[in-house]
């Protein structure tokens, strides 16, 4: 599209997130919440909501959806209903979705997200909600009957509703792949966009640039990865701004998303306003958040990304960009952690874990839980390497993969000495392979004293030579300089 005319708008983008919580069973019942079971087998009668069973909340959805609302900053409600939004669809048995229309559990807040080509913002809440999952129709290729699988019907959900506050698809980016690493931090939803546990509906409007007057929104549903909504939301803005410029109007309407084409097409639209008849359920009693209940889960939060970045940059020192690397993935977190447990030498773990640990699990596909060489083990590699024992690059492409072969049963300094690494810092041991190199080379003395000074790496290179390369070469260079001069 022409960047004149794209200049002329300003996106409004609000994202409605759907957080499928990791709980082992339903949210009103005991029936599994796993995923992939055979069809209809985690379905008691409470699921199907036959006539004269009662549901019954499950307190951890409710803790999970909490530590969400912590982590987002938000007010959280102590007294709580919940809601029937009642509508026909046959894969919801029970005829009604169990929500909370009027009091989400938690309201305002915000996410912040740093945009690779923007500042960092505060990307500001309307509430997180809990609510249920419904089931699922299925389509058979040449099978003309719909399926349902009733197995999801019930699973918990939180749903987090971002005002309007976005303004461009990397914003919007960086907001979910920010609320997919919270609730990775906080064990709550697996995250994962490709299996549906983590869904996003957006909103997308534009409006002329300057304006405060927000245009008519469309909804854009089924994008299952993050990197799609970006999609999503760009070929919908263009969309629009052409449809303006063509003088046609925008309507209210929900669009679905193709992922072949990256394009959009109409679904539905919400000129007829849908009548959910919100009503309070009357089975369930209101729900009351005791003080001593909030304050328990607070204390329960795992140290959040923002939060160790923040002291990796401030009290560790080390570059934001480390910091970033460090955070991204909870696993990795939590192993790093435990290292600078063990090592004060926060650079050199930084380093190390960046480096050829993570190089390691890449080359192998493993997971960090995996790593033979525990954190431990690493801390002494550090030690050797800060020590003169051995160089990194010694440490690195020798040492490590043979502490990974020996699974760890051996100490990072009877690996370098099994394998006869260890360098020689005692200056006596050095003391004489350097004269013996200097009564060999005469000469050679003669020119640098006379202010050859280029020499030097030929006199390190005979000693090393000599030595195997197992000589500390700082110590070995001091001790050449003064024999020379
Ligand atoms: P609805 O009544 O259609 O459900 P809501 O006001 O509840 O609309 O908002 C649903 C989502 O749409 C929220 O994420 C909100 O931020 C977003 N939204 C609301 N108005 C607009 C707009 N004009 N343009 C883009 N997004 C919007
Ligand atoms: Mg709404």
């Amino acid at each position: 599209m022409d960047k004149a005319i794209r200049d002329k708008y300003t996106a409004v983008i609000g994202l409605e997130v759907h957080a499928q919580l990791l709980t082992k069973t339903k949210i009103y019942n005991s029936d599994s919440a796993e995923y992939g079971s055979l069809p209809n087998t985690n379905i008691s009668v409470i699921t199907l909501g036959h006539p004269g069973t009662l549901p019954k909340l499950n307190k951890r959805v409710v803790e999970y959806a909490i530590k969400m609302g912590l982590a987002c900053n938000c007010d959280i409600s102590r007294v709580q209903i919940f809601d029937r939004k009642n509508y026909f669809y046959p894969d919801l048995p029970k005829g009604y979705q169990l929500t909370q229309d009027r009091t989400p559990i938690c309201m305002k807040g915000f996410v912040r997200v740093s945009p690779r080509n923007g500042e960092p913002r505060d990307i500001h809440l309307n509430r997180i909600h809990i609510e249920e999952d419904a089931g699922k129709s299925i389509h058979l290729d040449g099978e003309k009957d719909t399926l349902v699988d009733f197995n999801r019907a019930g699973v918990p959900l939180i749903e987090i509703v971002t005002e309007p506050d976005i303004r461009t698809s990397d914003e919007a980016y960086s907001f979910l792949t920010e609320v997919r690493r919270l609730v990775r931090y906080l064990d709550i939803c697996d995250g994962n966009m490709e299996e549906g546990s983590l869904r996003c509906d957006a909103n997308i409007s534009i409006m002329p640039k300057g304006s405060k007057t927000f245009g008519k929104k469309v909804e854009v549903k089924n994008m299952n990865s993050i990197r799609n909504v970006q999609r999503a939301i760009d070929h919908e803005i263009e969309r629009q701004i052409l449809a303006v410029e063509n003088g046609e109007e925008i309507f209210s309407e929900t669009r679905t998303f193709d992922a072949n084409t990256g394009t959009t097409s109409g679904m539905r639209t919400k000129e007829e306003l849908n009548d959910y008849r919100y009503f309070p359920d009357p089975d369930l009693s209101p729900l009351h958040v005791t003080k001593e209940w909030l304050k328990s889960i607070e204390e329960s939060m795992p140290s959040l990304p923002q939060e160790l970045f923040e002291k990796y940059v401030k009290e560790f020192n080390l570059p934001e960009y480390d910091a970033q690397v460090l955070t991204d993935m909870k696993e990795i977190a939590l192993y790093f952690e435990d290292l600078c447990s063990k090592t004060t030498n926060y650079k050199a773990a930084s380093n190390w874990v960046m480096g050829p640990v993570k190089s390691y699990l890449n080359d192998q596909n493993l997971q960090i839980e995996e790593l033979p060489v525990t954190t431990g083990r690493l801390a002494e590699l550090i030690q050797l390497v800060d020590d003169n024992k051995v160089s990194f690059s010694v440490a690195s492409q020798k040492i490590f993969s043979e502490m990974i072969k020996q699974k760890g049963s051996m100490s990072a300094l009877e690996t370098a000495e099994l394998l006869n690494l260890v360098q020689d810092s005692d200056s006596d041991a050095i003391s004489v392979l350097v004269d013996e190199v200097v009564a060999e080379f005469p000469d050679k003395v003669a020119a640098y004293k006379k202010g050859n000074k280029g020499l030097l790496g030929m006199f390190m290179g005979e000693v090393m030579k000599r030595s195997n390369g197992k000589v500390n070469p700082k110590v070995a260079n001091e001790l050449l300089r003064t024999k020379l001069s």
